[in-house]
């Protein structure tokens, strides 16, 4: 059982990024430009926010956090919208999900310009993933299908099974791992007989959002594992019984965990496998960095962006 390290692979996507925004920046005279846009002020949000925008700087990327309260009309999100769309210093404009419930997300993603949609979200850039044309990758999956290929895991011809349907997660991973020729399986809360489905598969993506629900007896000896979920534990018989190791430690400091969806038994069956905290998570930060960079040589015409 070998852990794919979202850090490692990381680590080397950031140099490239590095070496790029600096040559570019020479040769273009600006940076990449990101905006995001956030409505009200979620707690969880505002720690994901940060931590791109710490990331943007630490890449060279100028980024810009847009605020509207969480009381703002969709007239007024739209207009906003409709600005970054028209500022030609943002190269990718986010949309921090999720938005307050009075305001419809589809409607606000419709609005973005997909030339400008750095997390893959619109619909154009949904579709293009389907029918496999260049457009923006979801930055979740994107980062799952880069650590695949670090690690040089094998698709073509695998059974892949991807457990959950969100256009966040499930439906772009799908179409990804179909592309790289790979037999797939979506499950979802309607699916009877998981289990069944879980054991035929050689790579699980679990992207549910329900602590190790994926359990040692499902899988297959020597799967790949990718756990997207991230569950947090606040009791510590759970924390004992669904943790790593490493994590356990940290329950015994800040009073709470984080797991994934895969019980840790499960990681001792497989050949591959992603650790939460650790894995996914450490890449779709850097994914989004990636997207950013991507629209910029596209706005820029660098060919072959
Ligand atoms: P959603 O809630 O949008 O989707 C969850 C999916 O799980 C749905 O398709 C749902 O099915 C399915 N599901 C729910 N219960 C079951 C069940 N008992 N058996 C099988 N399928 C089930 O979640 P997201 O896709 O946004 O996120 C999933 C997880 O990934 C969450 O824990 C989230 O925090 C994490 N996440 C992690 C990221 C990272 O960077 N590491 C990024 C994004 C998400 P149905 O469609 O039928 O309702």
């Amino acid at each position: 059982m070998i852990p794919m390290e979202g850090k490692v692979v990381r680590k080397g996507i950031y140099a490239e990024c590095r070496d790029k925004i600096v040559r570019y920046s020479e040769q273009f005279g600006r940076a990449p430009g990101l905006a995001v846009l956030m409505v009200g002020d979620n707690e969880a949000s505002g720690s994901y926010v940060h931590s791109k925008e710490l990331a943007a700087k630490k890449l060279g990327i100028a980024s810009e956090l847009v605020r509207l309260p969480a009381e703002s009309s969709e007239a007024e999100v739209l207009r906003e919208v409709r600005r970054l769309n028209l500022d030609e210093r943002y190269d990718g404009v986010l949309i921090q999900l999720p938005l307050p419930k009075t305001l419809d997300a589809w409607c606000i993603l419709d609005y973005l310009d997909p030339g400008k949609d750095v997390d893959g979200f619109h619909p154009v850039n949904l579709g293009k993933l389907v029918i496999q044309r260049e457009g923006v990758i979801p930055c979740t999956p994107y980062g799952i299908l880069r650590m695949l290929e670090h690690y040089q895991i094998p698709l073509a011809g695998k059974q892949a099974l991807v457990l959950g349907r969100s256009f966040i997660v499930g439906r772009p991973m799908a179409s990804l791992l179909l592309n790289r020729h790979a037999t797939v399986t979506v499950c979802h809360s309607r699916t009877t007989d998981l289990a069944d489905q879980i054991s035929r598969a050689d790579i699980v993506v679990a992207a549910v959002g329900k602590a190790g629900m994926v359990t040692a007896e499902m899988v297959k000896p020597g799967a790949v594992l990718i756990d997207v979920g991230i569950n947090h534990i606040s009791r510590l018989e759970e924390a004992q019984r669904l943790c790593l190791p490493d994590e356990l430690d940290r329950f015994e400091e800040r009073g709470y965990a984080i797991t994934g969806d895969i019980h840790p038994k499960a990681f001792e069956k497989a050949s591959y496998y992603t650790p939460v905290p650790g894995g996914v998570g450490m890449m779709t930060v850097a994914m989004l960095m990636v997207n950013t960079l991507t629209l910029y040589e596209r706005h820029m015409g660098v060919k072959g962006a």
